[in-house]
Parts: C-alpha cells; sequence; structure tokens
C-alpha cells in the first residue's frame, strides 16, 4: 500500500521521534528552566533534504535553549562546539552529521518512504 507522506506528516512524525527519543525534555546541559513547550529543532537546517526527516539532526530544546537565550541554537553561532564540549553529542556525530549534509538528495517520494520507514517505529 502507497500512503501519501507529505511534508507535514513526515515532519510531525520526526518531531514525536525526537521527543520519545529524548525523553520529553530539553537536551541543552543542565537546563533546568520551567517551561510548558518543547521545540525540535533541525541541527542542520531543513533546506538540507538529506537531514530533513532524519532523527540524528533532531535535539529537543526548550524556548530559551531554542530561539530566545543568547546561548540558544539560533542565536549562539558556537552552539555545535558548546554541545560537544559538554558531551550532548561528540566530534565524531558531527562529522557524519556534516557528511550527510552535503550529499545532494532530492525530496523525492522514494526519498520521504524510505524516511518514514526508519521513523515508523516511533508511531
Ligand atoms: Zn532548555
Amino acid at each position: 500500500m502507497v500512503i501519501k507522506l507529505t511534508d507535514k506528516k513526515l515532519l510531525k512524525l520526526w518531531r514525536n521521534a525526537a521527543l520519545e527519543r529524548a525523553g520529553y525534555k530539553c537536551e541543552f546541559p543542565d537546563c533546568n528552566i520551567k517551561y510548558s513547550q518543547l521545540h525540535a529543532h533541525h541541527i542542520y537546517h531543513r533546506s538540507h533534504v538529506s537531514l530533513r526527516y532524519v532523527l540524528e539532526n533532531a535535539i529537543i530544546l526548550c524556548p530559551h535553549h531554542h530561539t530566545l537565550g543568547s546561548l540558544s541554537a539560533h542565536k549562539n553561532p558556537d552552539f555545535k562546539d558548546h554541545l560537544v564540549a559538554t558531551g550532548v553529542r561528540t566530534e565524531e556525530f558531527f562529522d557524519r552529521l556534516r557528511e550527510e549534509r552535503n550529499r545532494v538528495q532530492k525530496n523525492t517520494a522514494v526519498w520521504k518512504q524510505e524516511c518514514y520507514d526508519r521513523l515508523k517505529i516511533y508511531l
């Protein structure tokens, strides 16, 4: 059976998978901020199709560590270095992610199906 996999549907599944993997907590080291919502952040921007629906490219952050605070993913140019320095992710992890980012991938139905198949265990 072929189901229509929209961007919206895949990104929702990607977000849910990331939340479950993170234990529904902000992954920023020692975050103790009281927050009422969590965001799934694309470590490499989702314009990189090769990483758009890939769980490894997700990190769960509270609004402060996502966009608001000075150390947030969107404001701190050294955000990735901080994750490595604090052991949240490794240097090797980012090497692999960068390699995948550089791979040219078109957003085809076959690609979306492949990503869906990897994420569906989180359904
Ligand atoms: Zn946080």
